[in-house]
């Protein structure tokens, strides 16, 4: 049992329609804390049809909501963000204990994922139309935005609570409703942001949360039902597609954020410090369980030595263990599957001949705590160029010229987030160019921010989330010609 400051933020039913339910057949999903295999709590584990009760709920919703005045959709919206951050360190509790991550970064993600509800509460307001010279004397053309209409949410448990305000807050923000479907692993941060949605006094329907350990149903319901007209979702590459095929037959809007494999490149000219930085930030937050996580080092020769050897220094101050003691940096990958996975990866480049120079195991036995592991000389038939590593295994490739790293780093599927150091003006342009990547970080590792546009292209996503691009997802365009204005 959790100890919260507000216990009823503490939930084990699902939000449908304004009401609190139970599953109709009772049966409850377990929820484990990763670091100590913990019960945390239940939620229901419910069917596709409660879930085509909840889009019932969130069409017959649309029907008001979408008619709010814009600054009213904003109050509601304001006031669950205040809420949100009044209750900070409640939901940063149960973020910890089903996810894993340290509490300083679960922290974080309450404030980064409340402050996409204040951004988009600002925004509601602003989705202005526009007005087109006529095609003809008597001709005007005037061009309006519109909410597409209920939409289904399919989130991950890397980020139990950003990935879900993300969506929320641009969709209610246009007039949309929905339908979310939160991780089996982490329904309990999804299941208290409702009660604070619920408090901030949202009319019922508008916003619906369905936990299940049956994700494919209702994930066949959400791309099925007709009602819903948009799909968005955050998870891997392999149902990202699954969902996307599913979704053709009704032609819904879909925006997808899948997986990456992001290259962190680093010239001769960076300043090595603060790419060390740079690197430890991108590839350890969260364990490196998150889609922008730097996947593979490269390192100009000039400098590979010293850049693996600060690396290697920097590595040695992280502290491993329970999120919910303060000071620790690295906590448990989130359950036995990710660890076997970061296991074989890190197994396939020992074999292949790379340097293992710190970590390569598991900190204690039976504990899903995977010590941050430093790889020296990998190469490009080792799983770890190819796969998304998903924990924290930094391996650290060694280039030579600028067109040989942008054709290693652009020699993926993956098209998600990139990061490279260096001074030159004329060679930042150059390669921010050339990497084929929706987001590019230069001289930081940290680009997360609701300001910009987050998203892929190729095979890591559809879409974009955050910023003025994030709503217009949750948007149709409408043209309206009028004629005999003479
Ligand atoms: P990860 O590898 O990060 O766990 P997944 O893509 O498996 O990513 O999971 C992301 C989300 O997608 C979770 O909410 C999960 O329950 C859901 N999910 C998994 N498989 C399906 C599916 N076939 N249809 C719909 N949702 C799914």
């Amino acid at each position: 049992m959790l100890e919260l400051k507000n216990p009823a933020l503490y939930k084990n039913q699902c939000y449908i329609n304004g009401i609190w339910e139970n599953a109709n057949n009772g049966a409850l999903i377990n929820v484990i804390n990763p670091y100590n295999n913990a019960l945390v709590g239940q939620a229901p584990d419910m069917t596709a049809d409660e879930c085509s009760k909840a889009i019932d709920a969130a069409h017959q919703a649309f029907l008001e909501w979408r008619n709010f005045p814009a600054t009213d959709r904003a109050k509601v919206l304001k006031k669950w963000y205040k809420l949100q951050m009044q209750n900070l360190d409640d939901l940063a509790k149960i973020l910890t204990s089903e996810q894993g991550k340290p509490f300083a970064e679960a922290k974080g993600e309450i404030r980064y994922g409340a402050s996409f509800v204040e951004w988009f509460a600002e925004e509601a307001p602003r989705v202005y139309g526009d007005v087109i010279p006529g095609h003809g004397r008597d001709k005007r053309i005037t061009v309006i935005k519109q909410a597409v209409g209920v939409v289904g949410a399919i989130t991950p448990w890397n980020f139990p609570n950003a990935m879900i305000t993300r969506k929320v807050a641009p969709a209610l923000a246009a007039g949309c409703t929905l339908v979310i479907k939160p991780s089996e692993l982490t329904p309990l941060s999804a299941l208290a942001l409702a009660e604070l949605a619920d408090q901030a006094g949202f009319p019922p329907g508008v916003l619906n949360i369905i936990t299940t350990n049956d994700a494919p149903s209702i994930g066949k319901e959400l791309t099925g039902n007709p009602k819903v007209k948009k799909l968005s979702f955050t998870g891997s590459t392999k149902v990202g597609k699954i969902l996307l095929r599913q979704s053709a037959d009704s032609i819904k809007k879909v925006s997808l954020e899948l997986g990456g494999n992001a290259p962190f490149i680093v010239f001769e000219d960076a300043d090595i410090d603060a790419a060390v930085e740079g690197a430890m930030a991108s590839k350890f937050r969260n364990a490196g369980q998150t889609c922008v996580c730097a996947n593979r080092v490269f390192v100009q020769e000039g400098v590979y030595e010293e850049f693996v050897s600060k690396l290697a220094k920097a590595i040695t101050q992280l502290k491993l263990g329970d999120g919910m003691i303060q000071g620790t940096n690295i906590g448990p990958l989130i359950e036995p599957k990710a660890l076997d996975f970061v296991e074989k990866i890190v197994e396939d480049a020992r074999t292949k001949g790379a340097q293992i120079l710190s970590g390569g195991k598991v900190a204690a036995p039976h504990q899903l705590v995977y010590e941050p592991t430093l790889i020296s000389h990998p190469s490009t038939d080792m799983m770890l160029f190819r796969e998304e590593i998903f924990g924290p295994v930094a391996p650290v490739f060694k280039f030579n010229t600028e067109e040989e790293v942008i054709s290693l780093a652009n020699d993926t599927q993956y098209g998600l987030a990139s990061y490279f150091y260096g001074r030159d003006y004329a060679r930042i342009w150059r390669v921010a160019e050339a990497l084929e990547y929706g987001m590019v970080g230069i001289n930081t590792g940290m680009i997360s921010t609701t300001l910009a546009p987050f998203g892929g292209i190729k095979e890591s996503g559809l879409g974009r989330e955050g910023s003025k691009y994030g709503i217009e997802e949750f948007l149709n365009i409408k043209y309206m010609c009028w004629g005999g204005v003479e």
